[in-house]
């Protein structure tokens, strides 16, 4: 039986108030924005409002509309009756967080081909798109530690609420602020990794569910790990990687692999 944590002592250290600053300073590139826009349309109040409500419409949540109508559209929503071995987890970490009070969740599945898992934000309910690919991927031997580490992930990012305020975070995804926003972006992804981690119950699912991402499935069966590790050491020590890691949504799989492995040995070390 799994005793109740608190998500904020799961995060990776740093990335809630990193998250915060992102959307602070999100905050004043719209004002900066909309400034602009305003001095840009000789001062005419009117124009600059019809301009930014277009410019927010028609750029920004028209495209997410579509794509929560396409998820929803084309996709199987788990339940309790649909997949609900997909369901228990996220009802078990629900409860293992104690996260009633939080906005709802809906998992869909779509088929594609291509082992990847994405949160998106939505108006009433934020979104989880899994692939058939990475569900058929991760329960092969039917284990479903990995899977439990994928949708872990995923509800972490829901749970630390990476994207209930995407539209505020916007202007951080442009030069030069984009840097810091790429920053908290890979902080988030770490954060994501570790409730994936607790989900799972294993280092060794997680593990095995990010090395898959690595390979694909079926290469993953004659995959090397202690060659792997001697990889992991090599590019930690690359200056080259280390640089354009800067410009990462997501942390290198190595490095993610390396976070978490540090991580278990932490907790392992305080029990
Ligand atoms: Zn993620």
């Amino acid at each position: 039986m799994k005793k109740h944590i608190n998500f904020n002592q799961i995060r990776f250290p740093g990335e809630k108030d990193m998250t915060m600053l992102v959307h602070i300073l999100g905050a004043f590139g719209w004002i900066i924005f909309i400034i602009g826009i305003f001095f840009f349309s000789q001062q005419s109040m009117a124009i600059a409002i019809i301009s930014v409500t277009t410019i927010i419409l028609y750029t920004l949540l028209w495209p997410l509309l579509k794509y929560n109508a396409f998820i929803q559209g084309n996709g199987v929503l788990v339940t309790k009756d649909q997949y609900p071995e997909i369901f228990s987890l996220v009802t078990e970490f629900i409860d293992l967080f104690q996260l009633q009070d939080r906005k709802e969740v809906e998992v869909y599945v779509i088929q594609e081909r291509g082992l990847n898992a994405v949160t998106i934000p939505a108006f009433y309910h934020n979104q989880i798109m899994l692939t058939s690919d990475i569900i058929e991927s991760l329960i092969q031997n039917r284990n479903w530690d990995e899977l439990r580490a994928v949708v872990g992930h995923e509800l972490g990012h829901h749970f630390a609420r990476h994207t209930d305020y995407w539209l505020l975070d916007v202007p951080m995804h442009i030069f030069p602020m984009g840097i810091i926003g790429l920053y908290q972006s890979r902080l988030a992804e770490l954060t994501g990794d570790r409730a994936g981690y607790f989900l799972s119950g294993s280092l060794e699912g997680t593990l095995v569910a990010i090395k898959k991402l690595l390979t694909g499935p079926i290469l993953y069966q004659h995959f090397n790990s202690s060659a792997y590790d001697n990889q992991i050491k090599t590019s930690k020590a690359s200056p080259f990687l280390k640089l354009t890691n800067l410009f990462n949504t997501h942390p290198y799989l190595f490095e993610r692999i390396d976070k978490l492995i540090t991580y278990d040995k932490t907790i392992k070390s305080k029990n």
